[in-house]
């Protein structure tokens, strides 16, 4: 089958491109991967999702996207793009089922997953405790005892965001030495409401009925366990953009997000765009992500018109 434009992923960044892709008429096809909705349907309550004075369930907000694309006669496919030719246009799409697809444009929005550490009881805390995310879950840990895994600038940043909320923040790490840049270790050092626990291994999660009670530390000196305890684990050791797929064929940063034209969502190769999470180091949000989405719909709307003037010049 051939499309106008194809969509790779269904999360915040790719349902609001194929809003305004299908009100432009151009009927794009959206491919769902293996997280239909995408990270938003793993959470609870979004409360900064701007339209919702009372917030919205992760799932509802999805759905809601999802009712709207559709609305506007978007074509929402379930399956994984597991390879694609961009050396020719129109683009070739390998899906996990065998099948081939072929866009004259393409719109990448495939998020970034935030490494996880894989030890006992992290994975099913997700949203019990467990975040990857400060932005979104501090404000649910007013005075309460926090976590942050990771020795970077991150895991600084994130500290430090979250002393606002919590009674205590302590900064776990499986080294001695951080490393975050010497400014931002500063000025968390400076930071009364940050404490250490250097060269610790995380071990595993604890949690009771109510959520996360804690996390089970080795103390690399000594080779003896701990308990550290807490009420909020914050993931802060990366994202991986999910990028696999593309076989290198788009130049990344060195943390492996897609890079696009400044100012806009044009990849290095004419007719490919990318939003979201995927090609977003920095900012990380469902706002962020709709907002990119929006732009990289215009910008191929734009490279299709322009497309038709050279067939009819
Ligand atoms: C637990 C949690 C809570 C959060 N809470 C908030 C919050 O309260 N507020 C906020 O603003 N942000 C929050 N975020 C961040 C927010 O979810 C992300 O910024 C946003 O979802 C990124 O949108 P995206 O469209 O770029 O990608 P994603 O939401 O990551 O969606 C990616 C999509 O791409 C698809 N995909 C990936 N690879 C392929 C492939 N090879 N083929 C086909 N499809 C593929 C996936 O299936 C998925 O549909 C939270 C994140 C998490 C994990």
């Amino acid at each position: 089958m051939h499309y106008k434009a194809i969509i790779i992923g269904t999360g915040p960044a790719g349902l609001t491109a194929a809003i305004y892709l299908a009100r432009a008429n151009v009927t794009p096809l959206v491919i769902e991967g293996i997280q239909p909705g995408g990270q938003l349907t793993t959470t609870t309550e979004v409360d900064n999702f701007p339209g919702f004075p009372d917030g919205i369930m992760g799932p509802e907000l999805m759905d809601n996207m999802r009712k709207q694309a559709l609305r506007f006669g978007a074509t929402i496919q379930s399956g994984l793009v597991t390879g694609v030719d961009m050396s020719n246009r129109p683009f070739t799409l390998f899906l996990e089922d065998g099948s081939k697809l072929t866009a004259d444009s393409l719109i990448i929005s495939t998020g970034a997953s935030a490494k996880k550490l894989g030890i006992p009881g992290e994975a099913e805390n997700i949203g019990r405790g467990v975040s990857t995310c400060a932005t979104c879950d501090g404000f649910f840990f007013r005075n309460k005892r926090i976590i942050v895994i990771g020795g970077g600038d991150t895991a600084m940043e994130e500290a430090k965001f979250l002393t606002r909320f919590a009674s205590e923040v302590r900064v776990v790490h499986r080294r001695n030495e951080l490393k975050a840049s010497k400014i931002m270790q500063d000025h968390a050092r400076g930071n009364e409401k940050i404490a250490w626990s250097l060269n610790r291994t995380p071990l595993e999660v604890t949690a009771g009925p109510m959520g996360v009670s804690g996390l089970k530390v080795r103390n690399n000196e000594t080779g003896e366990e701990e308990l550290l305890e807490a009420d909020g684990i914050f993931l802060a050791i990366g994202h991986t953009p999910n990028t696999g797929f593309l076989g290198g064929q788009l130049p990344t940063d060195e943390l492996g997000y897609l890079q696009v034209i400044s100012g806009t969502s044009q990849t290095a190769i004419p007719g490919v765009f990318a939003c979201g999470d995927v090609q977003d180091r920095i900012y990380r949000q469902a706002i962020t992500s709709a907002g990119s989405g929006c732009m990289a719909a215009l910008d191929a709307e734009r490279f299709l018109s322009e497309q038709t003037l050279h067939i009819f010049a």
